[in-house]
């Protein structure tokens, strides 16, 4: 366990997130999501994003078990943020998000791309890689969503072959 603050209980923690700038409850992009509690400025870390440091090893184990919360600390280990106190992982996903995921001395932020209004929901993009990306559509409602869960490098290409499939089904 990291970042687990002593003589507190986890059932206490999404409580404390409560208290900052980021509230939960139901999202339109998917099941819970994290909503600004007021206006946020842009480059404010808005939530840590905690969990625990796993080995590669382990990361595999639970990758193959669809974890889909784990982040790449390089070659030796990775990080896992599906554990309960870590309400940072409702934040959903977005084609265009107003937040990023970013590495800050030895935690992960949740940091503002640009100034957010209160009430706005709250997203990242996951960096998902192109593994099995078909099996992650994407719901956020941004203009310009490429309808799958990847990283933005990865864009261009999802839009290719959404196009070429497209183009199969008009012919056949
Ligand atoms: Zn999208």
């Amino acid at each position: 366990m990291q970042d687990m603050p002593k003589n507190m209980t986890v059932p206490d923690l999404p409580l404390i997130a409560e208290m900052a700038l980021v509230c939960f409850h139901k999202s339109v992009i998917h099941g819970t999501g994290g909503f600004a509690k007021m206006d946020i400025a842009a480059g404010t870390r808005v939530i840590k994003y905690v969990g625990e440091k796993i080995t590669k090893a382990e990361s595999l184990r639970r990758c193959e078990s669809n974890n889909e919360y784990i982040f790449s600390l390089g070659d030796e280990s990775d990080f896992d943020g599906n554990v309960p106190w870590n309400p940072a992982r409702f934040l959903n996903h977005s084609c265009d998000p107003n937040c990023e995921a970013e590495w800050a001395g030895e935690h992960l932020w949740i940091i503002a791309k640009r100034d957010i209004r209160a009430g706005e929901e709250l997203t990242f993009n996951y960096g998902y890689d192109l593994q099995d990306y078909r099996e992650h559509p994407c719901r956020c409602g941004a203009t310009g969503c490429v309808g799958y869960i990847v990283a933005a490098e990865f864009f261009e290409h999802v839009k290719r072959q959404n196009r070429f499939a497209s183009e199969v089904r008009l012919e056949t």
